[in-house]
C-alpha cells in the first residue's frame, strides 16, 4: 500500500506542470552595474542535451520559498547544454536571483511561449533593432541566425543604450564587428566617457546608414522599451517592411506561462503562450499589446 503512494506521488510530481527542474549557475558576471549575466546547466548534467527551444521562447525561473518569474532566454539553442539569462535588479525576486553565485542552484520550468519564426525567416534579410534591455531575447536570434549563417540573407544589427556603461555585451557587439557578413551598427544616447568610438544618438539616427534595404524580403525583429517602439516602427514601415514581417518581443506581467492564470490575457490573447513574439500587424489590432498610448502614436 505504501508503495502504491510513492508511485502515485512520483505521476503527480511528473504531471505537475509548475514542477521546476533544478539548474546549477555555472558561470556569472556582471553586464551592468544593476544586470547580470548567466550560464546554467540542469543539475542532472545527463538532461543537459534534452533542454529544446527555439529563439525567442522564455523560462520560468524560481528560488525555492522565494517566487518566480519570467526570463528571455539569451543563448541559442544552436549551442545546446547550457541556458544564458540576463537578470536586471528590479524588485523582490531579480534582487535574490540578482545576488545569485556560481554553484548556487535555481528552478527553471519551460520553455514557453512562441518563438521567432525561423522557418518563415530563413532565406530573409533579416534586421534585428535592440534597444536596452531588449537585446535579452535578441541576443538569441542573433547567435542563432550567425550560426546558421547560410541560410539568411543580409543581416544587420542595430542596438542602442543608454550611454556605453549601459550597452549589454558591449564587447561581444564589438567582436561581432569584426565580422564581414553582419552589418552591425552601435549607438548611445549620450557618451559620457569621452572613449566611445561608435555612434552618438538615439536608435533610429542608424537608420539613415543602412543604404537600400530590399524591404519585401526583410524580416525585422524589434525589442526595447515602449517608447523605442514608436520611432523604429516608424522608420520600419518608411522601409516598406511589410508589417506582418516586422516582429516585436513584448512584455507583459505573467504569473503561470502556461495560458491557466489569464494574467498576461489581452482580449482573447495569452501574451505566455500566444507570445511573446507578435507581429506589427497583430499589434495595430490590438492596441493594449504594447500600451494604448505608445500604439496609437505607432499606428499614426
Ligand atoms: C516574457 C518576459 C520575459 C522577461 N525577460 C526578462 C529578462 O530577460 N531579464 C529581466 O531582468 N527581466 C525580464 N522580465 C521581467 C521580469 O520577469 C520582472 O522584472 C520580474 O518579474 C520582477 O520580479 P521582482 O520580484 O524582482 O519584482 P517585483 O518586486 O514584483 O516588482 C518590482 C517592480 O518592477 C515592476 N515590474 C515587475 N515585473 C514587471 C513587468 N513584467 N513589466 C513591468 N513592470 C514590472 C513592478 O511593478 C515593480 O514596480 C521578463 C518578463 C516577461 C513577461
Amino acid at each position: 500500500m505504501k508503495k502504491l503512494c510513492v508511485v502515485l506521488d512520483e505521476r503527480e510530481v511528473q504531471d505537475n506542470p509548475f514542477q521546476p527542474d533544478m539548474w546549477r549557475i555555472v558561470r556569472r558576471y556582471p553586464l551592468t552595474s544593476d544586470v547580470n549575466f548567466y550560464q546554467a546547466r540542469p543539475v542532472d548534467v545527463d538532461e543537459a542535451l534534452k533542454m529544446n527551444y527555439l529563439p525567442g521562447q522564455f523560462i520560468m525561473l524560481s528560488i525555492p520559498g522565494e517566487g518566480e518569474a519570467p526570463f528571455c532566454i539569451s543563448s541559442t539553442p544552436s549551442r545546446p547544454g547550457l541556458l544564458e539569462f540576463c537578470i536586471r535588479k528590479m524588485g523582490t525576486l531579480t534582487s535574490s536571483l540578482f545576488d545569485l553565485k556560481e554553484n548556487q542552484t535555481v528552478g527553471i520550468r519551460g520553455p514557453y511561449g512562441n518563438s521567432f519564426p525561423i522557418d518563415k525567416m530563413e532565406g530573409k534579410d533579416i534586421m534585428i533593432v535592440a534597444g536596452g534591455m531588449g537585446v535579452a531575447p535578441l541576443r538569441s536570434l542573433l547567435l542563432y541566425i550567425l550560426d546558421n549563417r547560410d541560410r539568411f540573407g543580409k543581416v544587420t544589427y542595430l542596438h542602442g543604450a543608454k550611454n556605453p556603461g549601459e550597452m549589454l555585451f558591449r564587447e561581444e557587439f564589438f567582436q561581432l564587428k569584426e565580422r564581414d557578413d553582419l552589418n552591425c551598427l552601435l549607438t548611445v544616447d549620450k557618451d559620457d566617457t569621452g572613449k566611445w568610438t561608435e555612434r552618438t544618438g538615439l536608435i533610429t539616427t542608424l537608420f539613415k546608414e543602412l543604404g537600400p534595404i530590399d524591404s519585401k524580403n526583410t524580416y525585422a525583429a524589434v525589442c526595447g522599451p515602449p517608447i523605442m517602439y514608436k520611432f523604429v516602427m516608424e522608420n520600419l514601415v518608411k522601409l516598406g517592411i511589410p508589417k506582418h514581417q516586422i516582429l516585436m518581443t513584448l512584455e507583459r506581467r505573467m504569473k503561470c506561462g502556461v495560458g491557466k492564470c489569464g494574467h498576461c490575457a489581452i482580449e482573447y490573447l495569452y501574451t505566455c503562450i500566444d507570445g511573446p513574439v507578435f507581429t506589427y500587424w497583430d499589434v495595430l489590432h490590438m492596441k493594449e499589446l504594447i500600451g494604448r498610448g505608445v500604439s496609437d502614436k505607432v499606428i499614426a
